[in-house]
Formats: structure tokens, C-alpha cells, sequence
């Protein structure tokens, strides 16, 4: 111990032995080794050995300032320290907020935002170094996280967004069927709001005209975990029907189990409404809603089928009104459709429940009867008695219109009777359209069966109708020329009369092949045929001073007058000819002129103001009315044939004549009558005030050389009472 401190009351010693140590020899070992400073000025004090004591050193300081300056210096000290210290924690403090508590807090705030769903989010830390640590690895590995939270979380939305904004219906319901979800498509469709919908069944849909099938269906599909599609009939808030086509389907959860349904439903209604529309636009009569010819035609074709099977008769009637056409012209078309759907309600309601009714157009009516008797004469009479009941149906007064127009119809009708599939539905149909001209030749209002002869009659229309195909081509017709006289018996002209000279059968009367010609169309090349050849002959005759005065009168069609093209067909042919077109004379029937009175003045202007006149045909046999008399542009009248014929013996067809010719007078009409065959007949007209004549009594009509024969020289004059030919 080399020390000992020792405490007084106010004073501190310090006493120890001093030793001799290796060190000290080197001044006090041998003298002559001491170093000079030492060995010259000390003599004594050599010879010491290590570890000799040499003396005590005793040191006593007074305590109260030997600790004041303890005191001082460990003061001293300390508050360096202190400082020291406060510095370095100050320093760590900075570093450590720097380097990590600020980045925390960043981290923190960032973090909650992206919690709170703010998921654009990033936490950005500025690069102090290459070396990246664990924080901004963390924020790195938060922005990722923030990166494919925000991806999905877009998908999401877009995902949901279109969900909500699909223009499909989607409802989501729980296992109980529930509505969970439904989104704005839904909610516009049903017209309930979200509220109503969210909680409540889909049954609030129900209109009680889906099938109980479908609903069936539908579960049975859930059940088994499939999905199901089909069609509802449901109905809106607001009690409207609509239809909807729906895709229900299972939602499963991650593991798999069913924890909802799906339903993605379409409103079809207007689909559904125009494919209704367009099948009954394919299939039935917009007038009449009866079944139109296509699916007449369908249906007969099944008849023939269940008749096959059955081998019960069937029969085919076609009904037709008597003179439809008079009240369509004279009374407007609203008036025609009128009858024609009254006509439509009593044929159904004097049928029996299975009988088809069908409209083929205009007035023609089909009806199809089915399971008649197996015995044909019994079949034959039950048809009988239903055809004729309905056609009795139709022979009842009608009230037309407001203010109670009261129209009496009669109505002709053909039969067929059909057994098994053998006959063609075409050939059915034609059958009984020819028993309904039979009645119609019989005087209408009437019933004709189809029979065997009548067959004959179809097969030798139809070769007829070939061969007319072929008469221009082969130059068949030709025209005949009737003359027309003045009082004093001269020609002031002819009509000209169609003949078709059919190599094996001679000649055919216009009267049967006309209509025919109409029928096929085939009366627009024959028709202009006419004009042309009455255009040639007319120039013919300008040649010559003494048939140069001469006027021609040609028949016209309805389907020819009325095609598009008719007025421009004209006049080509008279610039064509050159003739002067005051030669020529065009004949229109009553029932030409009232289809459509308008287009008809306006056409008959258009010719007029081509120099061409006009006579109006069989008058008085059709409606023969003052007041579209007044407004057509006509030049003369032409009394019918049938008031010529019986006038000398029914006071009835003289006092017509009479008028027509009074009438005529008044609205500046000239009048001529045809059909006069004898003298009493020319007397009485000429007493009645007709000036102009047409007839067997001043000559048949006649090819054109047999015209030249009897006609040539100049103002030609016919005053025989005996037919010319
Ligand atoms: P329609 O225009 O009334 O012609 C008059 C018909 O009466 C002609 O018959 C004529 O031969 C006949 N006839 C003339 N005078 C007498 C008479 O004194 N007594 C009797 N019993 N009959 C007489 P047709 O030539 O057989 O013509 C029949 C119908 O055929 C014509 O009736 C006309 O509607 C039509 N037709 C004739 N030629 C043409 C034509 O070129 N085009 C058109 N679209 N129709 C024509
Ligand atoms: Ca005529
Ligand atoms: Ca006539």
C-alpha cells in the first residue's frame, strides 16, 4: 500500500514510507556512477539498495479545501460531462428523428391513409444513400401493397360500376331468395325504387302468367347448382306485363358453397311485340286480323293431313261479296273496310269453333271446315248447311258507318270437298274458286259445289291462259271494227273490238279471255298492243279525205289505265303514229273511274290535255252518279246494251234512257247508244234525243278488209235495217 489518507476534523494526512526503487540507484547506487550535476555536488547519500526505506513522507493538507477543491474540479468535470453528454443526446436525438422517428411517422400517416382507403397513396422516402435500410424497405414494401390494392380496388369499381350501369337487369338475392342487390336497369325496369326492391322477394313480380313449369324449372337447375335461362311474364310497379329473358345462376364462395343467386335478366317486351308483329304481318290480315292466304295455306295443308289420318271430309268454301266493288267506289274505302271487317266478325261467329276463317284478299273470304262426315253425300250436305248459313250471315243488313248507313250485301260462295291428302291445297283453292264463279254466273247470291265438269272448265283456263301467253307472238289477235253512225245513218266512226283467233279453237270472245288477260297481267302487253294497232289504222285512215274524219274507240282496263306508265304510253304512241289525237276515243268502265276518282281526273286531265277524248262504257249499269259524272272529264256516254235491248218491252229500260239522255243533255254530254238491233230500238232513241248509234243494225264488228268493203267512198252511210255482217 503506498498510500494511507487520513481524515481529521478539518485537516487530511497523507503519510507513507519512502523505498528505495531501481530508479533511484541510478543517482544514489555507486557515486561514480550518479550522473555529474549529482556526483559533484553530493558526497554522501550512495550505496542504496533496492528496497531500502529511506524515510516517511508525511502530508497533511486542511480538508475543507483540499474537498472545496475536489469540489471544483469534480464540478469542473461533471458539467462538461453534462454538457458532453446533452450534446451527444441532442445530436443522437436529431439523428435518430431523423434517421427513423420522421421516417415512422411518415410511414404511420401514410399507412392509416391507405387504411382509410386512399389507396393512391405512396410513401415516399428521399435516397440518402445507395443502401437502402428496413424503413424504406417497409415503405417499399407498403407501396406495393398500396399498388395492387389500388389495382384491384380499380378493377373493382370498374367491375361494380359496370354492374350498376349494365343495361342488363342484375339482382342478387340470398339462399331465401331475398334481394341483396339490385342495380339501376332493375330498378327501371320494375319501376320499384332500390328501397322497395333491397329485402323483398322477386315474387313482387309475378304477373300470374309465367308458367308454373318455368318457375319449377328454374329451381330444379338452383337446386342442383346449375344455372337456368327462360322467359318471364312479369309485371311492373305500375301493373304493365313485360317480358323478360333471365339467366339465373349460383354465387359461390371461395370454398365452393352457394351463398347467393345471380340474376341477369333483359326486358324483351318490344322484341317479343315486333316478332308478334311481324308474325302476324306474315300471317294475318292487318284489316281483318283473319288469317291471311299464307297461312290459309298452312293450315289446309294440315287439314289434308288430319283427313288423311281421320278420313273424315273436309271442305274448302270461298264466299265473295255481290258488287263489293260499287260500295268501295261509291262510298269511300273507310266504308268498304268496314264491311269487310263486319263481314270478317259474322263469318266467325256462324262458324263452328274449329272451322278456320281466312281472308285472301279484297271480298274473298276462305273458310276450312274439318271433320265432316266419312260418307261424301253427308259431308257434302253438313258443308252445305254451314257455308250456306254463313252466307245467309251475310245476306243481313249492315250498319256501316255514324250515321247509321245501312248496307245490304249478298254473297256467292264455291265448295270443295277434300278427303285424305291426294289433292294439292293450290288445287283445292282453285276448285272452289270456280264453283264460286258458277254461282256467281248464276246470278249470284248463291252456293255452287265444285264437280268434275268444273274441273275440265280449270284445266282448259289454265291451257288457255298458256296459249294467250303466246297470241301476240304469234300474231293471233287482231282487232275487229264495229261502226258507230250519226242520225242521218253516216259512219262518223268504230270501235274497236279485240278478237284472239286461236289456231285450233277459231275465234274467242274478249268477253272470256279479257278477264283472263287481266287476271295474268298479260293485258298490259295486250292492251298496248290494242293502242298501237288503233293508232296504225287511224293513220291509215288520215290518208285518206274520205275516212280521215273517222273516230276510233279503243277499250281500256282497269289494270292498264291504272298502271304508272299509261299517260307517257300514250303519248309516245301518238307521236309515234302521228295521228291527230281528236281521232282517238278511249272507253272506260264505271268501275275503272270510281277506284280512286282523284288519280283517275287527274290521268283522264293528263290525256285530254293530249288532244284524246273520252267515253264513258256500259253506262248505267254501275253506280251512275250526277256527281262524279260532273267532275270527270268525259266526252260522251255510252248507254249499255242491256237498257237497249228490252226497251221496246220493259217501261223501266225506256224511262232510264230517257234520263240518261235528259242528264246528259244538262251537263253537255254527247250519248251514244250501243247494242241497237233493230229499228224500233233506233226510233225510240232517236225520239228520246240520241243522235249517235252503235250496233248490229248498222253492222257486226268486222275485220278490217270487210270494213273497206262495205265502208269505202266517201261519207259512207248505212241505212239498212239488216245487220252489214
Ligand atoms: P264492250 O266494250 O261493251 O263492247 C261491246 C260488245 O257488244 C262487243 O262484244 C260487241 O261485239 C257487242 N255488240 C255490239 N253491238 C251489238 C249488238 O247490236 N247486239 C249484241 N248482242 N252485241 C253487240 P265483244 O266484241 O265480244 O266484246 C266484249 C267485251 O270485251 C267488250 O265489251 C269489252 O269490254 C271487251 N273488249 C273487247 N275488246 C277489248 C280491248 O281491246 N280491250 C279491252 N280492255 N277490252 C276489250
Ligand atoms: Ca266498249
Ligand atoms: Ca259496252
Amino acid at each position: 500500500m503506498k498510500s494511507l489518507a487520513t481524515r481529521a476534523s478539518a485537516t487530511s494526512f497523507y503519510t507513507a514510507p519512502i523505498r528505495i526503487e531501481p530508479l533511484c540507484l541510478k543517482c544514489h547506487g555507486a557515486q561514480e556512477a550518479a550522473p555529474p550535476g549529482i556526483r559533484d555536488r553530493y558526497t554522501s547519500a550512495y550505496g542504496y539498495r533496492v528496497g531500502d526505506m529511506r524515510g516517511v513522507v508525511s502530508i497533511r493538507i486542511p480538508t475543507a479545501k483540499f474537498e472545496e477543491r475536489v469540489m471544483r474540479l469534480w464540478g469542473g468535470q461533471l458539467l462538461k460531462s453534462l454538457v458532453g453528454y446533452a450534446t451527444v443526446f441532442l445530436a443522437l436525438g436529431l439523428i435518430l428523428d431523423w434517421l427513423v422517428i420522421r421516417r415512422l411517422t411518415h410511414l404511420r400517416v401514410s399507412t392509416q391513409r391507405i387504411a382509410a382507403g386512399n389507396y393512391a397513396t405512396r410513401i415516399a422516402f428521399r435516397q440518402t444513400s445507395r443502401k437502402t435500410d428496413e424503413i424504406v424497405d417497409l415503405a417499399a414494401t407498403f407501396n406495393r401493397m398500396a399498388d395492387e390494392v389500388q389495382s384491384r380496388d380499380r378493377s373493382l369499381e370498374k367491375l361494380t360500376q359496370a354492374v350498376e350501369q349494365s343495361p342488363a337487369n342484375i339482382v342478387i338475392t340470398d339462399l331465401r331468395g331475398q334481394i341483396e342487390y339490385a342495380n339501376a336497369a332493375c330498378v327501371n325496369d320494375t319501376g320499384y325504387s332500390r328501397e322497395e326492391l333491397l329485402g323483398a322477394n322477386p315474387r313482387i313480380l309475378q304477373s300470374g302468367r309465367t308458367p308454373a313449369e318455368t318457375y319449377r324449372a328454374l329451381w330444379e337447375a338452383l337446386s342442383h347448382g346449375v344455372k337456368w335461362e327462360g322467359e318471364f311474364t312479369n309485371r311492373r310497379k305500375n301493373g304493365e306485363e313485360y317480358v323478360e329473358w333471365a339467366i339465373v345462376a349460383p354465387v359461390r364462395d371461395a370454398e365452393g358453397a352457394i351463398t347467393h343467386y345471380l340474376a341477369v335478366k333483359q326486358d324483351i317486351t318490344d322484341k317479343k311485340r315486333a316478332e308478334a308483329e311481324i308474325h302476324n304481318l306474315a300471317y294475318f290480315d292487318p284489316l281483318t286480323d283473319l288469317p291471311n292466304r299464307r297461312l290459309l295455306m298452312d293450315r289446309l295443308g294440315q287439314a289434308l293431313i288430319a283427313s288423311k289420318r281421320s278420313r273424315a271430309y273436309g271442305a274448302l268454301v270461298i264466299l265473295d261479296l255481290d258488287n263489293f266493288k260499287v260500295l268501295n267506289d261509291t262510298r269511300g274505302h273507310d266504308i268498304g273496310d268496314r264491311l269487310l271487317k263486319d263481314v270478317a266478325q259474322r263469318l266467325m261467329a256462324h262458324v263452328r269453333q274449329e272451322d278456320t276463317v281466312a281472308r285472301l284478299g279484297g271480298d274473298e273470304y276462305v273458310v276450312i271446315l274439318e271433320n265432316l262426315s266419312e260418307d261424301e253425300a253427308s259431308a257434302a250436305l253438313q258443308a252445305e248447311s254451314i257455308a250456306e248459313k254463313a252466307r245467309q250471315a251475310l245476306g243481313q243488313p249492315f250498319i256501316l258507318d255514324g250515321s247509321g248507313y245501312r248496307h245490304e250485301a249478298t254473297a256467292s260462295a264455291g265448295i270443295t270437298l277434300f278427303q285424305g291428302a291426294d289433292a294439292s291445297t293450290d288445287l283445292l283453292l282453285k276448285q272452289a274458286d270456280v264453283a264460286l264463279y258458277q254461282a256467281k254466273d248464276a246470278g249470284r247470291d248463291r252456293l255452287r259445289f265444285f264437280n268434275h265438269a268444273m274441273q275440265a272448265a280449270i284445266d282448259a283456263r289454265a291451257a288457255l291462259e298458256s296459249a294467250l301467253r303466246h297470241a301476240i307472238g304469234n300474231g293471233e289477235l287482231c282487232l275487229y271494227f264495229q261502226p258507230q253512225v250519226d242520225l242521218q245513218g253516216h259512219i262518223i266512226g268504230a270501235e274497236a273490238l279485240l278478237r284472239w283467233l286461236h289456231p285450233r279453237q277459231g275465234s274467242i270472245s274478249p268477253a272470256y279471255f279479257i278477264p283472263l288477260a287481266e287476271e295474268t297481267g298479260l293485258i298490259m302487253p295486250i292492251g298496248d298492243w290494242v293502242l298501237r294497232q288503233a293508232c296504225a289504222q287511224l293513220r291509215e285512215w288520215a290518208k285518206d279525205p274520205a275516212s280521215r274524219h273517222l273516230q276510233l274507240a279503243i277499250n281500256v282496263s282497269g289494270h292498264q289505265f291504272h298502271q304508272t306508265h299509261f299517260v307517257d304510253q300514250v303519248a309516245a304512241c301518238l307521236a309515234e303514229s302521228g295521228i291527230d289525237p281528236s281521232r282517238l276515243k278511249l272507253e272506260l268502265t264505271e268501275s275503272v273511274v270510281l277506284s280512286n276518282v282523284e288519280e283517275v281526273i287527274e290521268r283522264m286531265q293528263q290525256l285530254k290535255a293530249l288532244g284524246i277524248s273520252f267515253s264513258m262504257d256500259d253506262f248505267g249499269t254501275g253506280y251512275s252518279s250526277l256527281s262524279y259524272l260532273k267532275r270527270l272529264p268525259l266526252d260522251q256516254i255510252k248507254i249499255d246494251q242491256s237498257f237497249v235491248r228490252d226497251l221496246t218491252e220493259n217501261p223501266n229500260d225506256a224511262a232510264i234512257i230517257r234520263a240518261i239522255l235528259a242528264m246528259s243533255q244538262s251537263l253537255g254530254l254527247d250519248v251514244i247508244a250501243e247494242g241497237v238491233e233493230t229499228q224500233p230500238q233506233h226510233e225510240f232513241l232517236t225520239q228520246c234525243g240520241c243522235r249517235s248509234f252503235q250496233g248490229y243494225l248498222f253492222g257486226k264488228p268486222m275485220p278490217i278488209e270487210d270494213w273497206h268493203t262495205h265502208f269505202s267512198g266517201a261519207a259512207a252511210r248505212v241505212t239498212s235495217v239488216d245487220p252489214v255482217v
